[in-house]
């Protein structure tokens, strides 16, 4: 697991607060409880690296774990990378001044972070994407970086569930859009091989 040994690093309000803008890294993006945290513990195999939670809409935060350095081929340095943890706001109780502070600084951050590669948008299998869901898919459309959405909970459904709210998800994205995306299941271990390796991949991008 090239995702194991990652380290918080800091934990920022603002885009120019984040660590330099050097190497590679990946944003995870999702609505509070649809289970970023869980995804993120599970994916690096460290379970209290992101808070899990409960209680969702929490004050947030963007958070930078560090990775360890992934080798690169034909006697390049290793390539440093990082993953950010971007805050969770689509839920009814965060006021609407912290909701639009965060609509903004994702925008600046997706539309200026030289080393962001890509995104993880986390959605619960089981509902439709929300408006935060969507305008993070927007922001991918308008600057054209890749997403791989993580549709999380799927040890809720049976297997037939799941894949068919795969497909439908698949074919409901625009064309054009740099989308893929997977079953996940943080406590069933779902998918969990299959979205490391495309985190990696992005890194590599
Ligand atoms: P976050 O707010 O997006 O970071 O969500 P969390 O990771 O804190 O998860 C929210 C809730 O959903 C918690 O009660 C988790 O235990 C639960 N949860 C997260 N992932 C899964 C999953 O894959 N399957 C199931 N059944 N529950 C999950």
């Amino acid at each position: 697991n090239l995702l194991q040994g990652a380290q918080f690093v800091l934990a920022a309000h603002r885009v120019n607060q984040l660590p330099a803008d050097q190497g590679a890294e990946v944003a995870f993006a999702g609505r509070s409880n649809a289970g970023k945290s869980s995804a993120l513990n599970t994916l690096t195999g460290h379970k209290g690296l992101a808070r899990t939670s409960k209680t969702p809409g929490r004050t947030q935060q963007m958070v930078a774990f560090a990775l360890p350095p992934l080798a690169q081929g034909d006697g390049e340095a290793p390539l440093v990378a990082r993953l950010i943890d971007l805050p969770g706001y689509g839920y009814a109780k965060v006021p609407e001044e912290l909701r639009a502070h965060w609509k903004q600084e994702i925008d600046a951050y997706l539309h200026r972070r030289e080393s962001l590669r890509g995104v993880v948008l986390i959605a619960d299998i089981r509902h439709p994407l929300k408006e935060f869901d969507r305008m993070m898919l927007d922001f991918c459309f308008a600057t054209g970086l890749p997403c791989h959405l993580l549709l999380t909970k799927a040890d809720k459904l049976s297997r037939n569930q799941a894949a068919q709210a795969l497909a439908a998800m698949r074919k409901s994205f625009p064309d054009g859009l740099h989308a893929t995306a997977q079953v996940f299941s943080s406590p069933a271990n779902t998918g969990v091989d299959e979205a490391r390796a495309r985190v990696v991949e992005l890194l590599r991008t």
